[in-house]
């Protein structure tokens, strides 16, 4: 057996063990000895027959990530083609520094939400003007939109090179995410069908469906990586954290799941609103806390307390 084929073994052992303990405490309802996709919920009986599964890295391996769980390799291939591809590409691209005195880039840029077409040039000095003809604009919009930035409001702009689709890197931040919660809690809440936005939205990149403004740039240190619940009340849902690292520089991002209480667009809304209103300030009730490490695959009366914990909200959501 080679590493690699001894690797997904161990891994194929652990998820079907996890199913298999769901199953004969009640919790979930599923046919027993399979591994399923966490992408496509296909259930596999074992490593090769007809569509193999392959050994999958949360974060992707390029960012520091390793092989922690299993997809099928049709899957596999989707999400790494169209989504993994453009999140390396963009961080690598950052990194790169582009922006050198005396240079001139094309640009896309986000503002406010609304994307424009532009020219950076960058002075000896160091000093950045950015272009924008209204030739390949929408003159109206980007009138508006210069207005605003005249008026000395603080934007948030974002520099698209043309390579990077910039959704599909979002949703590499969700596969991510997703895997992260998936290799922690096994099957446990998976199943749920409060999941299947996501799965639908990581084997579809073409059609938008996972609501925006879902992943944020956490304030906390490289030690908080990890998958959390969030507890406040109308905020119910995972997050997960994690680090990406290119190899020049690292940055944390945290992404956020549904719980099946309520709908996760709902959610979204509410954090982004707290977001905006408190800022850095902001207060988040995490659970379990990073030094309680509680595990969820094996332990019984751990999913129990989450089990009951959930059903408990339910009934004040
Ligand atoms: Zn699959």
């Amino acid at each position: 057996m080679s590493k690699g084929e001894d690797r997904r073994q161990i891994i194929f052992n652990k998820f079907r063990d996890n199913l298999n303990l769901l199953i004969d405490n009640g919790f979930v309802t599923a046919d027993k000895d399979v591994y399923l996709c966490p992408i496509c919920l296909r259930p596999h009986n074992d490593l090769n027959s007809n569509d193999p599964l392959t050994l999958e890295d949360a974060p992707p391996k390029s960012l520091g990530g390793s092989a922690n769980t299993l997809t099928c390799k049709s899957c596999n291939n989707t999400a790494g083609h169209k989504i993994d591809f453009h999140l390396t590409e963009r961080l690598r691209e950052i990194d790169s520094g582009k922006f050198i005195p005396g240079t001139e880039t094309e640009v896309k840029v986000n503002i406010d939400g609304q994307t424009f077409q532009g020219k950076i040039t960058v002075a000896e000095d160091g000093t950045m003007t950015m272009f924008h003809s209204k030739k390949n604009n929408h003159p109206e919009k980007l009138d508006k939109t210069m207005e605003q930035i005249n008026g000395g409001k603080i934007i948030n702009m974002d520099f698209l090179k043309s390579r990077v689709i910039p959704e599909n890197l979002e949703y590499a931040l969700l596969k991510t995410g997703y895997l992260m919660m998936f290799e922690r809690f096994g099957y446990s809440l998976l199943l749920d069908n409060c999941f299947d936005i996501i799965r639908q939205q990581l084997k579809n990149p073409e059609e938008r469906v996972y609501p925006e403004g879902f992943w944020f740039s956490p304030p906390y240190p490289k030690s908080m990586t990890g998958v959390y619940f969030i507890c406040d009340k109308g905020l119910e849902c995972f997050v997960a954290m994690f680090n990406l690292d290119t190899g020049n520089t690292e940055r944390m991002f945290g992404t956020m799941l549904p719980l099946p209480l309520k709908p996760i667009s709902e959610v979204i809304e509410n954090l982004n609103k707290k977001f905006r209103t408190e800022g850095s300030q902001i207060t988040l009730t995490l659970y379990p806390l990073e030094q309680d490490n509680l595990k969820y695959l094996y332990d019984v009366p751990n999913l129990k307390a989450m089990y009951d914990w959930i059903a408990k909200r339910k009934n004040l959501c």
